[in-house]
């Protein structure tokens, strides 16, 4: 177990099962918890969202300890051994991210020179000293065109953890906010406490534009500079303590784990081989690059004049002098020496994330379906229509999912109740979805009644088993009920529960009058559930006030051959 895991354990928990006296520590603790929960303060909350090397979110759910030691162990030794070349990587994020070619080799690139310097460094730890100038990357384009997830998808082909925080979230003293030594620490939670990996994993910071100094950025302000600074020194080397000096309860909890062990644990973590990545959308830069251009070609042929270029394009030819104009620092910025452009997406990369990317978003709606026992199946006319929508939306592979969101919501909510059991989609769905979902319906409406009819058999049995009864539906009674739910766009269940709510009791009390557990719904009682009920509750107490009445008087004559008592 990792030293941070042991700052974790429950505080007061040791004192409330074994009954020992509690040391003045753990008083004080109790009493500043206790404090804590009256101020209603939440002690330096973690904001980051973080990815573990599955790709899940948050901390991974527990697996026995064995099994967790063995994929540790495993993940480490991949490190040990990185042995992966570019093109490997390559060919790996290819599977699922479509275009931003030139991205992904810059990334294969800066992502396997990273790890062989690590590898190089835990072969011969007494070389650290070598000068190496660690493959920081900052990634440049618009939102939803693959920054964040191929990022991701590296993490997970090497193991290694991967947190994402929003630069925006940053204050520079963390007292208000988020400091940025909070994503280190919410890198070691990433790696389940485990300190040793977490100093592999990948730090990711989205919206770095936004803490630009200058008003160019239309972001923060003078602060984004400090943030600028103390960014600068954790993507160079530093340690990170694993408690902030703002969680009071952390810092407790460390002292007591001191006083206990009579030793120091492990209290910082070096993000020496940590690789950090900035990103941002960056939208006024390729103004300022397209004047720099326009400046150097001033008496030149206008083929090199740089105002037809696309604003992707423009950002290729990215330099230094841009970044400081925008409103960086250059230390900041030098810290930062791989630079990476991403294209935006057309209506035919979406086309072709939907129908050749691994995992792509479909594979969800598919996926979603199947758990209702649907086979959901998009033409290409289908994903061709999405792709164009989304394309119009301007939020990249996210339209995607928006589009897809708002034309299947309501096949989602109604389809489940029905007979539908394969799904074509088509283009129309896409585009007309109200009107091809109720075209559907009707479609099915003669089926749907069979199901319907099933249900109320259902219900009839969930009733018996649940109440200790035989209950059934005539023909006429289920039909009823059937149509009433028709009617009314209630599922049969909704509908049988409003009807019959009273009947356990009034058919409990009917069987104890007659003896008779078995009962049979009625036409009349769909149409006037309660009425009929009542009535047939007096009915059979009388029954049995007369059978008792008459069982009591003497018998005076013997009933004749073959007549029921
Ligand atoms: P951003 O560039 O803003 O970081 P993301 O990487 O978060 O965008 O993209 C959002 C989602 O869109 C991803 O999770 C992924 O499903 C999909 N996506 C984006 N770009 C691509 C791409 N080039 N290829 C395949 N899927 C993509």
């Amino acid at each position: 177990m990792s030293d941070s895991q042991d700052h974790n354990d429950k505080p007061g928990k040791r004192d409330s099962e074994n009954d020992q006296p509690e040391n003045p520590f753990e008083q004080l603790q109790k009493q500043l918890q206790e404090m804590f929960k009256q101020a209603n303060v939440t002690v330096m909350p973690g904001q980051a969202e973080f990815f573990t090397e599955s790709g899940g979110k948050g901390t991974s759910p527990k697996k026995p300890d064995d099994q967790e030691e063995d994929e540790r162990e495993h993940v480490l030794e991949t490190i040990r051994r990185f042995h992966l070349k570019p093109r490997d990587v390559k060919d790996y994020l290819d599977r699922f991210v479509i275009r931003q070619d030139e991205a992904k080799r810059a990334m294969a690139v800066a992502v396997c020179d990273h790890y062989n310097h690590v590898r190089r460094c835990l072969e011969h730890p007494e070389s650290n000293a070598t000068a190496y100038a660690k493959q920081n990357v900052i990634l440049l384009g618009p939102t939803g065109v693959g920054k964040t997830y191929l990022m991701r998808t590296l993490s997970r082909l090497i193991g290694v953890p991967f947190v994402k925080a929003d630069a925006t979230k940053f204050s520079e003293t963390g007292y208000v906010g988020y400091d940025v030594d909070d994503m280190v620490r919410d890198l070691v939670k990433a790696a389940d406490n485990d300190i040793e990996l977490a100093q592999y994993g990948i730090v990711y910071i989205d919206e770095i534009d936004k803490i630009a100094a200058s008003g160019n950025s239309g972001g923060k302000d003078v602060s984004g500079r400090g943030v600028q600074i103390n960014l600068l020194k954790l993507m160079e080397e530093t340690e990170v303590n694993l408690v902030s000096q703002t969680d009071i309860m952390g810092q407790m909890q460390a002292m007591m784990e001191m006083q206990r062990s009579g030793k120091a644990g492990k209290r910082t973590i070096s993000t020496k081989h940590i690789l950090f990545i900035v990103s941002g959308a960056f939208t006024t830069l390729p103004e300022l690059i397209k004047k720099r251009l326009n400046t150097h070609t001033i008496g030149f042929a206008s083929s090199g004049d740089a105002s037809d270029k696309p604003e992707a394009e423009l950002l290729k030819y990215v330099q230094t002098q841009d970044f400081v104009k925008y409103g960086f620092e250059p230390e900041f910025i030098g810290r930062l020496p791989v630079r990476v452009g991403f294209d935006a997406l057309e209506e035919e990369d979406l086309v072709q994330i939907l129908e050749q990317a691994e995992e792509n978003i479909l594979c969800k709606y598919i996926e979603d379906f199947e758990g209702y026992g649907i086979e959901a199946e998009f033409k290409p006319e289908a994903l061709r229509e999405v792709a164009r929508r989304a394309a119009g939306e301007k939020t990249g592979a996210r339209g995607l999912m928006t589009v897809l969101e708002r034309a299947l919501r309501e096949f989602k909510y109604e389809l489940p109740s029905t007979v539908v059991k394969q799904l074509q989609v088509s283009d129309e769905m896409i585009r007309e979805p109200d009107a091809e979902l109720a075209k559907l319906l009707e479609e099915n409406r003669h089926a749907q009644r069979g199901v319907h009819l099933q249900e109320v058999e259902a219900f009839a049995k969930r009733f018996s088993a649940q109440h200790g009864l035989h209950l059934s539906f005539e023909p006429e009674a289920a039909n009823a009920v059937a149509e009433l739910a028709e009617k009314e766009n209630r599922t049969v269940h909704t509908v049988c529960e409003r009807l019959f709510k009273d009947y356990p009791y009034g058919l409990k009390l009917i069987a104890k009058h007659t003896g008779d557990d078995h009962f049979a719904i009625e036409a009349a009682m769909v149409a006037d559930p309660d009425g009929v009920l009542s009535k047939r509750v007096v009915e059979s107490y009388r029954e049995a006030e007369a059978e008792k009445t008459s069982a009591d008087e003497p018998v005076s004559e013997k009933p004749e051959d073959g007549e029921t008592p």
